[in-house]
């Protein structure tokens, strides 16, 4: 284990810690239960080598779960590693966050049968931080260099895994993206005691050792047109993801101390990182000493609120209006907050912010469940006359993200958009309304997970190649 990942130890996700409220921020240093060797082992020894590996079937990527664990078994951790980088370009970041309940543990055999799940996300994120630690991971090395550019706008795991496929073929690449960090979501979104930043920081290094160029602080549409970008490249791939938050518009909306889910965690993100945030330092993002409420029933609702108990606030409330079952957040996510002392106030809806200046309480009436929703969820409905007030210092609104207005963004009516503001693409090609530029992650998806961005990313490289190619043969064939 390096120094770095000591500060930070494992938090084994499928066990969380029982904290309090109000403890002291030493108190919730991540600590994560270290998932050593002999635990590898032992857990990838209950994998039953089932013929029908449901695991890789509902990974997003189709990683090689049961090989891979096998081979973890057996100890060959060298040979494993290689197999999860096969199908996977940040498998510690996976193995860290991804929604293993939903994905491949939810679906392992013997976690349907009762037995409980083999953890295969701290297996993967052991195997890669062992490989790490053991300096296997080695910066892309290309044969040749090919003539063919590709400009990337967006550093995020959509971006980023769209970069590495392609530098690994011989491409020359750019990203460009509008933040001084890469990572896109992974570096200023999810925060540090889910993913350490120095895990995102040491992948983007090894991809600029690579020969991955990275031009930081270049908002396309802004720095550059779209059109201008695509003159200097010869294909271009759009992975900015989605930011702009979904807004609660109550009266009171305006006092002081109300802000959206991304302030909060980008605030607390830099402070990890080392930077100077004036407005955490001075207190305004700072959740310290006071009675938080956050609105939302999501998983970054979940980050706000876990973010705010670390930063010993006195009280943390979770709005949500329908009910625990109905939450469109990660279980455990839940679950952990839950443990941590999160109180969560079920089908209760905000109706007003109260205060003077600054927010001092939120008006909330109660909900009932009615009918399912086209969905299948079931719709929330006010109960009359329930109204009750609850005290708060700051609030935090985690209600979802949708896309910036893209073509005003880019300047340009020509890239078509679908009616929830994403960019639209060819489903096979990946390729968007405007000959070779293609589009990845959130910003075709809406607001998803790491792993599928991961999976767009991978696939819009292939498409990029196949693109590439072809316009290097027309190229010859018309000389
Ligand atoms: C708080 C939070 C917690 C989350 N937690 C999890 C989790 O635990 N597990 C999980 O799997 N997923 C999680 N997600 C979702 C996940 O982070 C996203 O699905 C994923 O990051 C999407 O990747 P992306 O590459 O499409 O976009 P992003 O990660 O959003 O990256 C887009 C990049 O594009 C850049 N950009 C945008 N516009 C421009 C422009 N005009 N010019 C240049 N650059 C631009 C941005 O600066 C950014 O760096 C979370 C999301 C949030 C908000
Ligand atoms: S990438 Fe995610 S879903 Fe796939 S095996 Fe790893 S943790 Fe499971």
């Amino acid at each position: 284990m390096t120094d770095k990942m000591l500060k930070f130890v494992k938090l084994d996700q499928q066990t969380p810690n029982k904290r309090k409220v109000n403890k002291r921020v030493d108190d919730f240093k991540e600590i994560y239960d270290e998932f050593i060797h002999d635990k590898a082992k032992e857990q990838s020894s209950r994998c039953s080598q089932c013929g029908v590996p449901f695991c890789q079937i509902h990974c997003p990527l189709h990683n090689n779960i049961p090989d891979w664990l096998k081979l973890a078994a057996e100890g060959r951790l060298q040979e494993a590693s290689a197999l999860v980088h096969s199908t996977n370009n940040m498998p510690e970041v996976c193995g860290r966050i991804c929604p293993q309940d939903r994905l491949c543990e939810g679906n392992c055999v013997i976690e349907q049968s009762g037995h409980g799940t083999v953890t295969i996300g701290s297996v993967e994120k052991y195997i890669t931080d062992t490989a790490w630690e053991k300096g296997w991971i080695k910066p892309i090395k290309i044969i040749k260099e090919i003539d063919q550019s590709v400009g990337i706008i967006g550093a995020g795991p959509a971006g980023l895994a769209c970069a590495e496929e392609l530098r690994k073929v011989g491409y020359k690449v750019t990203i460009y993206d509008r933040y001084d960090r890469a990572g896109g979501l992974l570096i200023y979104g999810i925060p540090n005691f889910k993913l350490e930043k120095f895990v995102v920081e040491r992948r983007t290094h090894l991809l600029k050792k690579g020969g991955i160029k990275f031009k930081q602080n270049f908002e396309v549409g802004k720095n550059l047109s779209l059109e201008e970008l695509k003159e200097k490249h010869d294909a271009l791939l759009i992975a900015i993801g989605v930011y702009k938050p979904r807004e609660v518009n109550l009266p009171g909306y305006n006092l002081k101390n109300i802000f959206p889910a991304m302030k909060f965690l980008t605030a607390s993100n830099r402070k990890g990182l080392g930077d100077q945030v004036i407005d955490f330092d001075n207190g305004t993002l700072n959740a310290e000493n006071k009675n938080i409420i956050v609105i939302g029933g999501g998983d970054t609702a979940m980050d706000c609120v876990r973010t705010a108990v670390r930063q010993n606030a006195k009280s943390v409330k979770c709005l949500y209006r329908r009910d625990k079952d109905n939450m469109p957040g990660s279980t455990r996510e839940v679950n952990n907050a839950e443990e941590e002392g999160v109180e969560f106030i079920w089908l209760s809806n905000p109706k007003k912010f109260i205060g003077s200046d600054k927010i001092s309480s939120v008006l909330v009436e109660k909900m009932k469940l009615g009918d399912s929703d086209s969905s299948g969820r079931k719709e929330p409905v006010p109960i009359l006359n329930s109204d009750f007030e609850m005290k708060a210092d700051m609030a935090i609104k985690a209600l979802g993200f949708d896309p910036e207005d893209i073509p005003r963004l880019f300047n340009n009516s020509n890239l078509v958009i679908s009616k929830r503001g994403t960019i639209k693409i060819n489903l096979r090609s990946m390729e968007t309304s405007i000959p070779g530029i293609f589009a990845a992650g959130d910003i075709v998806r809406g607001a998803s997970l790491v792993v599928w961005a991961i999976r767009d990313g991978r696939e819009a490289a292939a498409s990029i190649q196949k693109y590439l190619e072809k316009k290097q043969v027309d190229k010859i064939k018309a000389a």
